[in-house]
């Protein structure tokens, strides 16, 4: 069966190759770029360097008032709480921009940081007026974010990204992600599972196999990264991933011959590509 492939990319001179080009929009850093037309934009929304430098009460706290940003071993950027009003009008102002024009949004970093996050004073207060327990004031919280998202794209295709674990309840517990509740409110899921050089995939198989038993029939992507990794490896990596994912995404490649050499192996392994 036909897969489509996709990339994402900060190269205009790739888009037009592909099945869809994914384009970030707003990136975990705080960076906005203009729009390109017939892109889908990428938006992290609760990960943002230059608010949660702004707004440090807005920064998501774990255990033991732990600050889910930068300066805390294992955060690569700094994550901002959905709990918080001020931080959910902002993300959805970012949503409405994104999609002004768009044809298409993907939903970049909805989600709380780990296990045990976040604990601040927001969702403490909103899980006791809600009488929920925290896990599951999370999960409403993030679940009213995108059914809101959902509401401004209309029939437009709304794409979700997952931390890629698939094991059973992680999602929902650490991340605070119903995947019963999301489901219905987005087209496709998408997974990023990366690796600088594919040399070995079997846990590529567990991965990109776990994700498919625990969406069932609800379409996802696997999106593989692709900058500086041998064409080989990137290829047998996507035909792995490919078997279990309904779409492939390649980011942050550099050079287009090789991307295309890539998509030209999955078209022949899976079929010709419905999509133009
Ligand atoms: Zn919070």
């Amino acid at each position: 069966m036909a897969k489509p492939l996709g990339i994402v990319t900060r190269y205009r001179t790739h888009l037009e190759h592909f099945d869809v080009a994914f384009w970030e929009a707003k990136d975990v850093g705080g960076a906005r770029r203009p729009p390109v037309p017939g892109t889908i934009p990428m938006v992290s929304f609760f990960g943002d360097n230059r608010v949660a430098g702004q707004h440090p009460d807005w920064v998501q706290q774990g255990p033991g008032g732990e600050r889910g940003a930068r300066p805390t071993r294992y955060f690569d950027w700094d994550t901002l709480c959905p709990s918080r009003p001020e931080v959910a009008a902002l993300a959805l102002r970012w949503a409405e921009a994104a999609l002004s024009g768009a044809g298409a949004l993907r939903l970049d970093d909805v989600t709380f940081a780990r296990r045990g996050y976040c604990t601040c004073s927001a969702c403490q207060e909103g899980a006791a007026a809600a009488g929920l327990p925290l896990e599951a004031w999370r999960q409403r919280v993030l679940s009213n974010f995108v059914a809101a998202v959902r509401e401004r794209a209309g029939a437009r295709p709304l794409y979700l990204t997952l931390y890629p674990d698939p094991y059973p309840g992680h999602l929902a517990r650490e991340r605070g992600l119903d995947l019963q509740e999301l489901a219905p409110l987005v087209d496709a899921f998408v997974v990023p599972l990366y690796d600088l050089t594919y040399s070995t995939t079997y846990w590529l198989e567990v991965l990109a196999s776990g994700f498919r038993d625990l969406l069932g029939p609800h379409p996802w992507w696997a999106e593989l990264y692709a900058l500086g990794v041998p064409t080989p490896a990137l290829t047998k990596a996507a035909l792995v991933a490919g078997t279990y994912a309904d779409g492939l995404l390649l980011a942050y490649g550099a050079k287009l011959p090789e991307l295309q050499s890539v998509a030209a192996a999955v078209q022949k392994h899976f079929g010709e590509s419905a999509s133009p």
